[in-house]
């Protein structure tokens, strides 16, 4: 089974909404809205999920789309100026988008799980995307519950001397780096533990959604003696797949020990880094589950590695803490 059109239509798809969040972010000072849950979401958001909804619906309409945000708010009469403001952007990526389609194309967002399905986080990182930091754009297609194709957007991210890159995976054929500019797609491959360099762990910039002690303490555990690198977004399996780091953890955080990790928070980042040779588990050495449900219920935990590692990670966080 070839994937030449999901892969194709999902880096157009990212590539243009990634050009939306960029022109957000340098020409409005983008707000934060709050949601109900209290997590921010602004233009741009809903913008990116407008734009690559569209892309999908077009091309596979029978695909069940399983997105962060929905247009429910922004359909309300107060947010109207906000929806316009919406529109605009998306006019840069779609001439004729309107009001309505555009509450439309969010709404094609709103799938549930299925036999194959694409999920979507149109900002994922909108706290690093408001304070001018990382964020990414990440798309993933799952099929009878293993990520097939993956692209991931990161605008801000800068490797070498360019900024602005798109991580592309498909099952089997390996991952690839390209500029969001346009370029040739390199392939790219995790790192070995023997390079001194780049021995050393990404995790969140937000202390919430993480334990960064303990992050220390099993990075430590393995040997890992430089300092982390804090990184939102799924940028961070980014750095992990193109050998930048060798290790990614995200442990639960003390002050929600019950949250669930969601699907789109890590679909993409996932084959990324399994097709570029890396390992991705739970904290308990289980494969993340997409085949249930938006949040990977029966897993806790991310741990993200070059695979060399990996078993040593677990082992340290079976040991007891102290
Ligand atoms: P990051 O940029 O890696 O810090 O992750 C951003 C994502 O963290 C957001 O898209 C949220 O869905 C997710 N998130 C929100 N609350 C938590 C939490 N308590 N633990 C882990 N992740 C969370
Ligand atoms: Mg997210």
């Amino acid at each position: 089974m070839s994937y030449e059109q999901e892969k194709e239509i999902a880096i157009a798809a990212v590539k243009a909404a990634a050009v939306v969040c960029q022109r957000v972010r340098t020409e409005m000072v983008p707000e934060a809205i709050e949601k109900n849950d209290r997590s921010p979401v602004t233009v741009a958001d809903f913008g990116a999920q407008a734009v690559v909804c569209k892309y999908l619906a077009d091309a596979f309409p029978a695909d069940p789309v399983v997105g962060e945000e929905d247009a429910a708010d922004l359909k309300t009469p107060a947010m109207a100026d906000r929806l316009q403001q919406v529109t605009q952007y998306v006019q840069a990526a779609i001439a004729d988008a309107t009001p309505d389609t555009v509450t439309q194309w969010i709404d094609h967002g709103n799938g549930d799980v299925a036999q194959r399905y694409w999920t979507l986080d149109p900002i994922d990182g909108t706290k690093g995307f408001l304070r001018g930091d990382q964020y990414a754009v990440a798309l993933a297609m799952v099929e009878n519950g293993e990520i097939k194709v993956g692209a991931l957007a990161c605008p801000a991210l800068t490797i070498g001397d360019t900024t602005g890159l798109l991580f592309v995976a498909v099952r089997g054929e390996g991952a690839t780096l390209m500029p969001l500019a346009g370029g040739e797609a390199q392939p790219i491959k995790v790192t070995s533990s023997a390079d001194a360099e780049h021995f050393r762990f990404v995790e969140s910039v937000e202390s919430g959604h993480g334990d960064q002690s303990q992050q220390r303490a099993i990075a430590q555990a393995v040997g890992i003696t430089a300092d982390s690198m804090r990184m939102d977004s799924q940028a961070k399996y980014g750095a992990v797949a193109s050998g930048q780091a060798v290790l990614y953890l995200r442990l639960p955080s003390p002050k929600s020990p019950d949250y669930r990790e969601k699907i789109w928070d890590h679909a993409a980042g996932v084959i990324v880094v399994e097709e570029a040779g890396g390992r991705v588990t739970d904290m308990n050495g289980q494969p993340l589950d997409f085949s249930k449900s938006a949040r990977l219920v029966d897993n806790r935990g991310v741990i993200v590695s070059n695979g060399e590692i990996h078993d040593k990670v677990l082992e340290a966080l079976k040991q007891p803490v102290g």
